[in-house]
């Protein structure tokens, strides 16, 4: 048996960080990882532009000038956002300028509208402003030629912001990992059907499928097959060549339906591994089938659950070349304890605020889907211990 962190190397080594790009439209961008970097292809502002409704005017005309020795200027013009002003502003001269408008030549400074008295065809300045007072300088956000966006970005909002600003509608992102989900079982059926003697309902495919899109990878192709190593080898081969990783859920304990060893051997595949040590979900078994890895998880929702978290976003940090896709890790104060004692490092579901965590209360098994209600945190709790007392420090691993 391996550890965690062993089993999260050996995975991590089978994967490289996928290298063939797309040209994605700016609306879909969101999460996407930037495959170039991106340069202003002009200034921005690209022109020196009004910060505030008032008068465009040459700040040497204004000196000296107050409620008391008001100052009189003649107004050749008004220029508005998204106008040009074609005339040039001469000594004694002032053009009625608006937010946003492009500050007319001869002009270098701008007087607020609440320092005048609002002439039409003359204006009375009560207040001075120095040359380049409340003026925008053309490139004051950005100038041309400046790499504002770099290769690997994960776009946000504000990076598409950006982005627009410098009049891409797209931009050439890696493209997303293809995913695909099977659960295994007989028992299995799926939501909607009715409910038969013996059956359950599949739990995992929704599941897996979710924190996938969840993490801002696309929704998996997700599958169902019954007990049969040569049926799910079957279908492993019909996606695999569309797909970077494939989970599954299910068999691959040692019961004689645990069938996942037997699909490795009908793939014709060595294990990488077969179980870690870490509860739940320890008999994970790893292969690589073509190119394709394959993440065989236990049948037992928590299990499956938490190795997902635990390994198989590690892979996806890889694969994406987006590191925020692991888990973040904190210390926090246990505020229950925890009394079982176990040979294994565990993981408890729980919920953390600020500095404290709770762990479920009730039934710990891994079958139990409803303890994962409301959790938001995995608990580690070492192994070869007492459990954990109320008010040790555990690390919390952030779902
Ligand atoms: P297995 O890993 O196949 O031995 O399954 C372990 C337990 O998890 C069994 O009780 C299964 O019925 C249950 N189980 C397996 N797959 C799923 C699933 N997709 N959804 C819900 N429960 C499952
Ligand atoms: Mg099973």
């Amino acid at each position: 048996m391996i550890s965690l962190e062993q089993a999260v190397a050996c995975l991590t080594e089978q994967v490289t960080p996928i290298k063939e790009t797309e040209q994605v439209s700016l609306e879909s961008l969101s999460g996407r990882i930037l495959a170039q970097d991106y340069t202003a292809p002009f200034d921005q502002p690209p022109f020196p532009r009004s910060p505030l409704d008032g008068y465009a005017v040459r700040g040497e005309d204004t000196t000296g000038t107050s409620h008391e020795m008001p100052v009189s200027l003649r107004v050749i013009g008004k220029v508005y956002a998204g106008h040009t002003f074609e005339g040039e502003v001469q000594p004694g001269e002032a053009v009625r300028i608006m937010t946003g408008a492009p500050i007319p030549v001869g002009a270098n400074a701008v007087i607020r509208q609440e320092d005048t008295d609002y002439g039409c065809e003359r204006v009375g300045l009560y207040a001075s402003v120095k040359p380049y007072q409340n003026y925008c300088y053309a490139g004051e956000d950005f100038q041309k030629g400046t790499v504002l966006l770099k290769k690997g970005t994960v776009l946000n909002a504000y990076d598409m912001a950006v982005l627009a600003s410098l009049g891409y509608g797209s931009a050439v992102v890696y493209r997303q990992p293809a995913i695909a989900v099977i659960s295994t079982g007989d028992e299995l059926l799926q939501p909607g059907q009715p409910l038969t003697a013996g059956k359950i309902y599949d739990s995992n495919r929704i599941l897996i499928n979710s924190r996938l899109q969840a993490l801002g990878i696309p929704s998996a192709l997700t599958l169902h097959c019954g007990d049969s190593a040569e049926q799910v080898a079957e279908q492993i081969r019909e996606v695999s060549a569309h797909c970077d990783i494939i989970i599954t859920t299910g068999g691959v304990s040692v019961g004689e339906k645990d069938i996942m060893h037997g699909v490795l051997k009908c793939l014709g595949v060595e294990p990488l591994f077969w179980r870690v040590a870490v509860k739940p979900g320890s008999p994970t078994l790893t292969a690589v089938y073509q190119d394709t890895l394959l993440i065989c998880l236990s049948g037992n929702p928590y299990g499956a659950a938490a190795n997902f978290e635990l390994l198989v976003r590690p892979v996806l940090a890889v694969l994406t070349g987006n590191s925020r896709l692991c888990m973040k890790v904190k210390t926090a104060v246990l505020t229950n304890a925890f009394p079982k004692q176990g040979k294994m490092r565990r993981f408890l579901r729980g919920y953390t605020k600020h500095r404290e965590v709770q762990a479920v209360t009730g039934n710990h098994s891994s079958g139990a889907l409803s303890a994962m209600l409301r959790c938001n945190c995995l608990i580690e709790i070492p192994p070869e211990q007492n459990g954990a007392q109320e008010g040790t420090q555990v690390r919390v691993h952030l779902l």
